[in-house]
This record gives structure tokens, C-alpha cells and sequence, in this order.
């Protein structure tokens, strides 16, 4: 299990680098990253929120659940849906747990990648996964949840996170 990175950290703002290598190591990097994230209580884990700075990211949304590898991310539906977002990122200073705040999203995506063999993968989503598929699509380019919040939503988050 590794340590979860919290806003503040430079890892977090840094466009991260593609995988080139499907080896051991990329291997044993995803079960550490689905091990953080359950031990968090998180839907969704990005390299960069435990330090590693490559396009990968691990998910489980009510059971619909895997890893992708170097994603490219397609928006299917632009229809823009406000629901309540957290990131393990962004605790509350006093509460360590996530902060909530319904941020946009585009309805629909389509994410492409690869698995943790190499094979070409892709998946189509629509609700809570899209919206996860969006977020940790977003922390491989170094953008956090509260960056697509409003100026004044966001000041509230920060004013709460560490
Ligand atoms: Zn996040």
C-alpha cells in the first residue's frame, strides 16, 4: 500500500509520461495502486496520487472495475452532468476524508488504452463511471476535480484541504 498524495504536491500538477514498458514492474505498480485505492475507500486511483507519474489509472465503480494503461479519453455525449465529485487527493484538513462538490462532467466517454499485457482495451460509459473515467483521465494531465469547479466553489474546497 502506498501513500495517498494530496493537493500541494508537485507530482499532482505534472502531466505524467506514457508507459513503454508491460513488464513486472507495471504489473506489481497496478496492484499497489488497487490496494491504495480500496484501502482508501476510493472508486478511482491515478499514478500520480501515489508519486508515479505515468498514464495509468485503476477504477472500481459499483463493480465495474479494472486499470487502464496509457487512456486516450473520446467525450460520446457533451451533455454536461452536475453530480457530487471527491478526490483522495483532496482531503479536508480536519476530517482527512474527501471533499465533495458537484462538478461538471460530460455525460458519455469512450476510454482506449491498453491492459496490464499490452492488449488494446476499450470501453464505453455513461453516469458515475464516465464521471470517474473523466476525473482520473484528468489527474494524468496534472488537473484536479476542483480545477472545473467555479472560482468561488473551488476557494471553498481549498480553504477546507490541507
Ligand atoms: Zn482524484
Amino acid at each position: 500500500m502506498r501513500e495517498i498524495r494530496v493537493i500541494g504536491d508537485p507530482v499532482l500538477r505534472t502531466p505524467t509520461e506514457p508507459v513503454t514498458d508491460f513488464d513486472r514492474d507495471l504489473r506489481r505498480l497496478i496492484d499497489e495502486m488497487v490496494e491504495s485505492m480500496y484501502a482508501a475507500d476510493g472508486v478511482g486511483l491515478a499514478a500520480p496520487q501515489i508519486g508515479v507519474s505515468k498514464k495509468l489509472f485503476v477504477y472500481d465503480v459499483s463493480g465495474r472495475k479494472g486499470h487502464v494503461v496509457n487512456p486516450e479519453l473520446t467525450i460520446d455525449d457533451a451533455d454536461e452532468v452536475l453530480d457530487e465529485e471527491g478526490c483522495l487527493s483532496v482531503p479536508g484538513r480536519d476530517t482527512g476524508k474527501p471533499l465533495y462538490a458537484p462538478t461538471p462532467r460530460a455525460a458519455g466517454v469512450s476510454v482506449s488504452g491498453f491492459d496490464r499485457l499490452g492488449r488494446p482495451v476499450r470501453m464505453k460509459a455513461r453516469g458515475l463511471l464516465a464521471r470517474c473515467f473523466q476525473h482520473e483521465y484528468d489527474h494524468l494531465e496534472g488537473v484536479l476535480y476542483v480545477d472545473r469547479l467555479a472560482k468561488d466553489a473551488k476557494r471553498k474546497i481549498l480553504l477546507q484541504a490541507p
